[in-house]
């Protein structure tokens, strides 16, 4: 069960045992059956790289299970035991990052060597954790009694599920597994259709790295609204994690409701870009290169809307114009490739319906808005400028290659339009007058604000959103709290 059928890929890799065609259930590989599998492709080129059992509700149910037969052992491991566990399976991502790259290049499309920063990045998390589970502080808080103490401790959740999107394959997993195992919990999660298997990759390296069954365990399915329900209404299961569209995520809410779940929800974003005058227009470019293009735009912290001052207008709108066509697209492992194609053909259609929809009110295509000459789902790296706001971008996340640009005059005149949204994850601002710096970074709704940079995710930081963009953190020292309850115990009698 080890080996794809695209037998290119394989053979690239210096471990093809990585390649896995199986879901993977108290520790045991559960291969597909011989027909109705979940068909694993290569978007760039439309061939199958493997085909994988096709799960439900029962499998679910198994692996909650699982799960729950593990939970007892793993949270009285203590949390040094715990951590040295994560850690080696940190260090065995970092020493298999070629292949791993190798095959999310190959399912997700994206650019092998962005595939490997990521696949580096998602190790960062099971380090940081590793290290946070051992700080799980508790509290000695003065009682109003002296003949009492009152003491805070914090346990795991418990059982834990996890559900993820195909856009960032390898860290959205460590994301949410890191912490759930540092805390002492257990998880069951169900990857994205498109791209379980990085996601299987993973897996078998925390196999390798000592993590025993049970603990993770990884669904694959056709039908994810039934693992969806059964991850949110098994009583079994304490926390849900969520990374991926708002409109499921309200799903999941709803369910989740009558078990009064604990949830966390990594939603999607809207992400304004702002240009005052006295940015440092090449630097600015470069950031909106890296917060437009990379992945194809398919990031929730892409820039959506991107507002440049009247000022500095033409200049930006030149530099971007001219840096987006020279942007390389192209096969990920062909050498050179900056972007790969779009996930599939429903994200090139939401792509073309955006593009449709500015231009039939009012906005002006400047490079791009087409579907890129190499076929199949590659688009074309695009510039708009005279964004109306009334437009589809304005208010939905495009999720594609497409800069959309609008202006502003002033400082008020920006935040009213960056905030004219529902959603609330990051927001990127260029300047150099550090007062500014402060009135904006205060008054934009978002869960993030990024000055003079077009990144802002790191496993240092808490990762989130506000408003329709979600609930909760990932990552830095918060982001273990969702993972944990706190018990308060009134501890009396103390009096001789
Ligand atoms: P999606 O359609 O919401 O899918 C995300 C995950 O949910 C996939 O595993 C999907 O399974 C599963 N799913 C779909 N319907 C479900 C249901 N009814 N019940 C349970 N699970 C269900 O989102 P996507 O298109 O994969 O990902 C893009 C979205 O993710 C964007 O909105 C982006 O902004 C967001 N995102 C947010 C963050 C963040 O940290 N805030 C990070 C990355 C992405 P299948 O794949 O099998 O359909």
């Amino acid at each position: 069960m080890t080996t794809g059928i695209d037998i290119a890929i394989d053979s690239r890799l210096a471990d093809p045992t990585l390649m896995k065609q199986a879901a993977y259930i108290d520790g045991e590989w559960i291969p597909a059956p011989a027909r109705d599998g979940l068909v694993v492709t290569n978007p760039s080129t439309g061939a199958t790289l493997a085909v994988l059992p096709a799960m439900g509700t029962a499998e679910t149910k198994d692996a909650i299970e699982a799960a729950e037969r593990a939970l007892g052992p793993w949270r009285s491991r203590s949390a040094i035991e715990r951590s040295r566990i994560l850690r080696r399976w940190a260090d065995l991502i970092r020493e298999n990052a070629d292949d791993i790259a190798i095959i999310e290049s190959a399912e997700q499309g994206k650019p092998v060597g962005e595939a490997r920063d990521e696949v580096v990045y998602s190790a960062s998390f099971l380090d940081w954790f590793a290290e946070e589970g051992r700080r799980v502080y508790g509290d000695v808080i003065p009682s109003n009694s002296a003949d009492a103490r009152i003491i805070v401790i914090k346990q795991p959740v418990g059982v834990t599920g996890g559900i993820t999107p195909w856009n960032l394959p390898a860290a959205m997993i460590t994301r949410k597994v890191a912490p759930a195992l540092a805390a002492g919990c257990t998880i069951v999660f169900k990857p994205a259709e498109q791209t379980p298997l990085t996601a299987l990759a993973l897996m078998a390296l925390g196999e390798r790295a000592g993590v025993p069954a049970g603990v993770v365990n990884m669904v694959t399915t056709l039908d994810p609204p039934a693992v969806g329900l059964e991850l949110t209404t098994n009583q079994t299961v304490r926390k849900l994690s969520f990374t991926g569209s708002t409109e499921v995520g309200k799903i999941l809410m709803r369910q989740a409701s009558g078990n009064i779940q604990k949830l966390s929800l990594e939603l999607g974003g809207n992400s304004p870009f702002i240009v005052f005058d006295d940015a440092d227009i090449d630097k600015a470019i470069d950031g909106v290169v890296s917060a437009k293009f990379r992945n194809g735009g398919q990031i929730c912290t892409g820039a959506n809307r991107v507002f440049v001052q009247e000022g500095v207008k033409d200049a930006f709108t030149e530099a971007l114009v001219r840096r987006a066509a020279a942007v390389k697209v192209g096969d990920g492992f062909t050498a050179g490739t900056e972007m790969g194609p779009l996930i599939d053909e429903a994200g090139v259609a939401k792509v073309e319906r955006h593009v449709a929809d500015i231009v039939d009110k009012g906005g002006r295509v400047l490079t791009g808005g087409h579907r890129h000459e190499l076929g199949r789902t590659f688009y074309e790296p695009t510039v708009i400028s005279d964004l109306p706001r009334d437009s589809l971008p304005w208010y939905e996340e495009t999720f594609g290659p497409v800069a959309s640009i609008a202006t502003f005059a002033d400082e008020d005149d920006v935040i009213d339009l960056a905030n004219d949204t529902e959603y609330g994850l990051v927001a990127y601002v260029y300047t150099h007058d550090v007062g500014r710096v402060f009135r904006v970074s205060e008054a934009l709704e978002t869960g993030m604000v990024a000055i003079n940079t077009g990144r802002v995710s790191n496993e240092m930081a808490p990762f989130g959103g506000i408003k329709q963009s979600g609930l909760g953190r990932e990552g830095s020292k918060y982001g273990i709290d969702d993972w944990l309850e706190l018990k308060y115990i009134n501890l009396a009698g103390l009096s001789r």
